[in-house]
């Protein structure tokens, strides 16, 4: 699996996380992501619409080597998307400590 695939997995776990968490209530079901092991996570309505669009900017990305999101000069996200993935990668990253996943941790994305 290249790093790119590995990346985006981890979001998606991350999202899966974080949409469990926060949006139990609404409609979740399984989103068809073409990544390996991502079949059994389920998110709602707007978290697919957010993880999508995440995998398909970073899909992509036209810069190689691919710098740091934080460091890029493109700003290729609309608004208020990596302001997202932050709170996600936050919380998500914060829930997985408590439940000693810390290899999960290991390739951070953005
Ligand atoms: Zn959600």
């Amino acid at each position: 699996m290249d790093k790119e695939t590995k990346d985006l997995r981890v979001l998606a776990l991350f999202t899966h996380v974080f949409c469990a968490a926060h949006h139990a209530e609404h409609v979740r079901a399984p989103v068809a992501l073409e990544l390996p092991k991502t079949s059994s996570y389920r998110y709602c309505a707007d978290c697919a619409d957010f993880l999508r669009y995440a995998i398909e900017r970073r899909r992509r990305c036209p810069l190689d080597p691919r710098p740091s999101c934080k460091h890029c000069e493109v700003h290729c996200y609309r608004p208020g998307h990596r302001e997202r993935v932050r709170e996600i990668m936050r919380y998500s990253g914060k829930a997985l400590i408590k439940r000693g996943r810390l290899d999960l941790l290991w390739h951070y994305l953005f």
